[in-house]
């Protein structure tokens, strides 16, 4: 029996002292890795791989070949092997311009099983030169995975250990959001309640009516909320991560139910209900097109994954598509289900999501090749939210439900949430935190809440300030900190750490 060290026998010491000789020699010290092969009395490596390596380091490529014999292989690998040194001395010949020596070479590669086509590839060098690297390190890299790990240990072992050990911390972390930079090895990890944003720390104002939408920039510096009062705002958050007005956007003859930042972040578009488009510059605040259809009010619009152009979801419950120049992009699909609260397209621009020709469903319209996927709910739905991905989305349902499903390939259903109270409005939820981690939504009994994306039944904060319907929830994705909701009562709260606890 080897000897263990832990408290649950499982850490073999010899295993445990070659990590770290392989681990000291990654690092660069050669010196201390050999003094404790020498105190332990443990090699890192038995004496005929010590000679194999000796041979490979010289280039000596016949008896490094003839060396495998003793290494106790298995055959396929032992081949591959072969293969491996027999390629590398082909290289090195090439490259001191020996074709001679080259070619004797090659012609003992076909008898190992080398394929005609890797034969033409390599023959083709014999007028290009060697061309890829040839360093010898690249050859051993190669050669490590063929051989046991009782041999020689695989690459990097030690840190891959450790990056595991993150890895199942992380995962078993049921309030885990803090960057990965804050992680330690130094100690065990575990996140309190309080990393979930649950503390007021600003009301905005500026808004006379209800709040009805909200989203921060994809770089996290800005936040833009829609209203009943007709205006969005754009919001600037300084170095204090106090957020300003930078632009009240005015101009819409009606309440504003979206606004959507481009991709790069420099423009918002805007959707008056039951009435028109309007893209902005965000620098300026100044409107620089509005897109329309002669007598068809809008009621929700998007960007293309890429903001080459605008999407508008109108009255008569189809779907327009303009280039930003305003011109009409040609758009083939049928009459949606009901009135569109949201339409998107995914991040790689290949899906067109709307609510579908029947309301209890969504659509993924693949705009080349007019091919649908459809989801398909109990209930009927009444918004829906993209993961950041797009491999998820997050579908709102009559029936006080939110639930998940992943679109990556066919439509799969995941959990859903509940807890939150709508009767009558469009309650909007929303992913955010570490690695969109959490789902947090609005709801009509003026509270925020979150749920943990993994575990839909531990409803992880309930967050009471508001004193109307909290209509829509945005979680910054640069600050993990940072969540803002927006509510009837004419604000926006934004929510971030409890001071106290922090
Ligand atoms: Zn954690």
């Amino acid at each position: 029996m080897d000897d263990t060290i832990g408290s649950n026998g499982l850490v073999k010491k010899s295993e445990f002292i070659r990590i770290i000789i392989d681990a000291l020699l990654s690092l660069g010290f050669g010196d201390i890795a050999a003094t404790l092969e020498e105190e332990s009395r443990i090699p890192l490596h038995s004496n005929p791989i010590k000679q194999f390596l000796e041979l490979l380091k010289n280039g000596e490529w016949d008896r490094c070949i003839d060396a495998l014999q003793g290494l106790e292989l298995r055959e396929r690998d032992d081949n591959a092997a072969r293969v491996l040194l027999l390629e590398q001395k082909y290289l090195e010949f090439l490259k001191v311009e020996n074709s001679v020596d080259a070619l004797s070479t090659l012609r003992m590669m076909p008898p190992l099983g080398v394929d005609a086509e890797r034969i033409r590839e390599l023959s083709s060098k014999l007028m290009s030169g060697p061309g890829e690297d040839t360093e010898r390190s690249v050859v051993l890299e190669k050669l490590r995975k063929l051989f046991p790990p009782a041999v020689i240990i695989p690459e990097r072992r030690l840190e891959h250990l450790l990056e595991t050990a993150f890895d199942l911390e992380v995962y078993e972390c049921m309030y885990h959001n803090i960057p990965d930079s804050d992680l330690s090895l130094c100690s065990e990890h575990r996140c309190e309640k309080h990393k979930i944003p649950s503390e007021t720390v600003q009301i905005l104002e500026e808004h006379t009516d209800e709040v009805w939408f909200l989203k921060f920039s994809h770089n996290g510096k800005y936040l833009a909320s829609a209203s009943k009062d007709k205006s969005a705002i754009i919001w600037e958050i300084d170095a204090e991560r106090k957020l300003l007005v930078k632009h009240k956007l005015v101009g819409h003859e009606n309440p504003v139910v979206t606004v959507l930042w481009s991709p790069d972040d420099r423009q918002v578009i805007t959707c008056g209900e039951n009435e028109v488009i309007k893209r902005w510059d965000v620098n300026s605040g100044e409107c620089v097109q509005s897109y329309e259809r002669n007598g068809v009010g809008s009621v929700s619009c998007g960007w293309f994954h890429d903001g080459t152009g605008i999407i508008g979801a109108m009255e008569d419950r189809r779907i327009y598509l303009w280039n930003l120049d305003g011109t009409e992009i040609e758009h083939e699909q049928d009459q949606r289900a009901q009135k569109l609260s949201d339409v998107a397209m995914t991040t790689d621009g290949k899906w067109l999501v709307s609510v579908g020709k029947e309301p209890h469903k969504i659509s993924l319209f693949d705009r080349v090749t007019r091919a649908e996927r459809v989801i398909e709910e109990d209930d009927m739905i009444t918004s829906f939210s993209l993961s950041k991905d797009s491999k998820y989305i997050l579908i709102d349902l009559t029936t006080e439900m939110i639930q998940l499903w992943n679109i990556e390939g066919e439509p799969n259903k995941f959990y859903g949430f509940e807890g939150h109270k709508r009767k009558r409005l469009i309650i909007r939820s929303c992913f955010g935190g570490y690695e969109e981690s959490f789902v947090a939504s609005g709801s009509e009994d003026s509270q925020v809440y979150i749920w943990h994306r993994r575990e839909p039944f531990l409803r992880l904060r309930v967050l009471p300030g508001h004193s109307g319907a909290v209509n829509c929830v945005s979680w910054n994705p640069t600050d993990l900190h940072m969540l803002a909701s927006a509510s009837d009562d004419g604000t926006i709260r934004i929510w971030g750490l409890d001071k106290k606890l922090n």
